[in-house]
């Protein structure tokens, strides 16, 4: 129900390239104007009279013919007096050999001379080479036309840093800093050391000090990860090369492990530099797990990173920052020391920290008057620092469409719905389905509301949003960092609650429930398998899937128990979610009345928010 990480937008800054050595249009069309110069030359040989031999024997018997050269079996000369034709002509020598031709052009005085058959060597050579070298020209120019369609580097040349694929981003005084990262304390805290050390790498040389060269981020996507590095290079003032761990993979096996050296060999030179490689999981994956295939060139291109890291020595002030969102999954050998041996982790922000964040990101946004950010705060449970961006550009959006001056509560509230459970769909339902959806979502609502561990009810809608086609949006008090059984049991009834109610005023169910039941049946497992809630698995974890249960990852492992013991995994699940569905049963069937003037309410207005559904429940 809460805003995942959405995207996360891209540095706004053009980033700056290395000047490019190598441009494939420019030999492109040296190759076409070298052909086209052939062309030409030899299609405007000056025109001459043609002859037939005998005619030609003709003219030189009667001493017409001043000069001849010959050239293969070609003999081209010029008249003496060539009357009403071309000054010059040509003929072609017989396959026999003509004796007597010789001594003829003695005879007549005519001048004798004699070229090679053949083009000059410089157009031989040419010749042999260009039908290659435009081969290779288009390839290099199609294989940079893929790598630009596949997001790598586009304008840089073949060779040098710009292979790298890395942006680079010199130090520029306007850039990010640390005040612009909010409700990060304790990582900017960690952080301030390396950046220490990358304004003074000397300070620390003389004492000894050995830096670390890598520091790992950890944490959901959009807390603020890039965000963080690239205002550590801000702080530090130092160039800052950035790449994701995906753009190392390319097409041909090696090329990632050669992107590597390009980059450090390119930081390096321009130390004391910052690398900051996001995504570092997807080449930094535990070795040989055979998961994603394309495995050579993963491995290839994670121990080249190691390689990169173990050569540089301390002296060296190029520190690595990397990220990820799946630490689990790391290569343990990317976490030895020497390595990414420090560790900064994320968390999704809590309340305050989202009140601090949203500061940062309203600090260019004109707000009206009754825009209270801790009440913003408050609503945005789960959100990550991104999703809070995001949520104040949709508010501004929504305020700039309406021509209003300033941002006003009212857009949050909409930019939050809209964030939270998608637009608005126009298509409209219809009656019985309008009917059913009222009844799904009331069971949800009204069994969040009975039950006192439940997370209280912000609003119910029956407007189709997104995928849905009605929704119940839960909103916890506080944030919470750990869930008590009784909670979650709360929350598999909740989540069942719209079944419940379909199957008690309607009599049937319908399959607008598929969505209810894989949440309930994952938590389910999660409960039985992983958090020791059921007696008869007692309290062991297994690895039977995701790792967090409302994120949803899924990730295959071996499976690390017994056939028996999952038949009794599989027992326990189904017992847990038919005693959720017996609470909410009796929950919804003891507050029958509530629940009619709920459904009533809705058809009537569509969306209720908290006070309303008070109100009518009071009634
Ligand atoms: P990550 O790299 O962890 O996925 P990013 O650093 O790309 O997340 O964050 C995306 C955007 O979210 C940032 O550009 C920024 O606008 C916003 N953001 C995230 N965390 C914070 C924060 N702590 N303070 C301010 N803005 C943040
Ligand atoms: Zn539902």
């Amino acid at each position: 129900m809460n805003g995942e990480g959405s995207q996360e937008p891209r540095p706004e800054k053009t980033p700056q390239r290395a000047p490019n050595p190598f441009d494939g249009h420019t030999f492109i069309w040296l190759a076409l104007a070298f052909f086209l110069y052939y062309v030409i030359a030899t299609v405007s040989q000056p025109s001459r009279e043609s002859l037939s031999y005998s005619e030609f024997k003709q003219e030189l018997i009667t001493n017409n013919v001043e000069a001849v050269t010959f050239r293969g079996d070609q003999i081209l000369g010029s008249f003496r007096n060539p009357m009403d034709r071309l000054p010059r002509f040509s003929t072609v020598q017989p396959g026999v050999d003509d004796d007597q031709l010789l001594p003829l052009l003695e005879q007549n005085n005519v001048t004798i001379s004699a070229e090679s058959s053949q083009d000059p060597p410089w157009m031989r050579l040419l010749f042999a080479v260009l039908p290659w070298l435009l081969l290779i020209v288009f390839f290099l120019y199609f294989s940079r036309l893929m790598q630009r369609r596949m997001g790598g580097s586009s304008k840089d040349g073949m060779f040098g840093f710009a292979r790298s694929g890395a942006r680079l981003f010199e130090i520029d005084a306007e850039g990010i800093g640390f005040d612009e990262v909010a409700g990060v304390d304790s990582a900017k805290q960690d952080l301030r050391e390396i950046i220490d050390f990358l304004k003074e790498p000397d300070r620390f040389r003389k004492l000894g000090a050995k830096m670390p060269k890598g520091v790992l981020m950890m944490g959901p996507p959009g807390t603020g990860k890039t965000l963080l590095a690239r205002a550590t290079a801000h702080e530090a003032g130092v160039p800052f090369f950035s790449i994701s761990g995906s753009e190392f993979i390319e097409m041909y096996v090696g090329v990632g492990a050669s992107r590597v050296r390009d980059m450090f060999r390119e930081a390096r030179k321009r130390a004391p530099a910052l690398i900051f490689i996001d995504e570092i999981d997807s080449v930094g994956r535990v070795r040989g797990t055979g998961m994603g295939g394309g495995n050579d060139e993963r491995e290839q291109t994670l121990n080249q990173v190691l390689a990169e890291m173990d050569g540089f020595s301390a002296e060296e002030a190029v520190v690595v920052l990397a990220a990820t969102n799946r630490p689990d999954v790391l290569d343990p050998a990317l976490l030895r020391p020497g390595r990414f041996d420090r560790k900064v982790t994320l968390e999704l922000p809590q309340q305050s920290a989202r009140l601090a964040i949203l500061e940062v990101h309203v600090r260019k946004v004109p707000l009206a008057g009754d825009v209270r950010l801790d009440e913003v705060a408050a609503m945005t449970v789960g959100f990550s620092g991104a999703d809070l961006a995001n949520l104040v550009n949709e508010a501004a959006l929504l305020a700039a469409r309406g021509q209003a001056e300033a941002v006003s509560r009212d857009d949050f509230n909409k930019a939050h719905d809209r964030v939270v459970m998608g637009s608005e769909r126009k298509d409209l339902l219809n009656p019985a389905e309008r009917l059913r959806t009222a009844i799904h979502e009331s069971g949800h609502a009204l069994t969040a509301l009975r039950l006192e561990e439940a997370d209280p009810v912000r609003q119910v809608t029956i407007i189709p949003r997104g995928r849905a086609l009605g929704v119940t949006e839960q909103l916890p008090t506080e944030d919470r960092h750990n869930y008590s059984e009784d909670y979650l049991r709360a929350r598999l009834a909740v989540l069942l609650g719209g079944r419940c109610a379909e199957r008690l005023v309607l009599g049937n169910v319908s399959t607008g429930a598929a969505n209810d039941l894989e949440q309930v049946t994952r938590m389910a497992r999660m409960m039985v398998a992983q958090w020791g809630m059921s007696d008869k698995i007692g309290p062991v974890h297994f690895h039977i899937g995701s790792e967090h249960p409302f994120l949803g990852y899924e990730l295959t492992q071996e499976r690390d128990f017994s056939e028996s013991t999952a038949r009794t995994i599989d027992a326990e699940v189904r017992r847990l979610v038919t005693e959720a569905e017996a609470l909410c049963s009796r929950t919804l069937e003891e507050s029958r009345k509530d629940l009619d003037r709920l459904v009533e309410a809705l058809l009537e207005h569509e969306t209720l928010d908290r006070e309303t559904i008070d109100a009518v429940l009071a009634a």
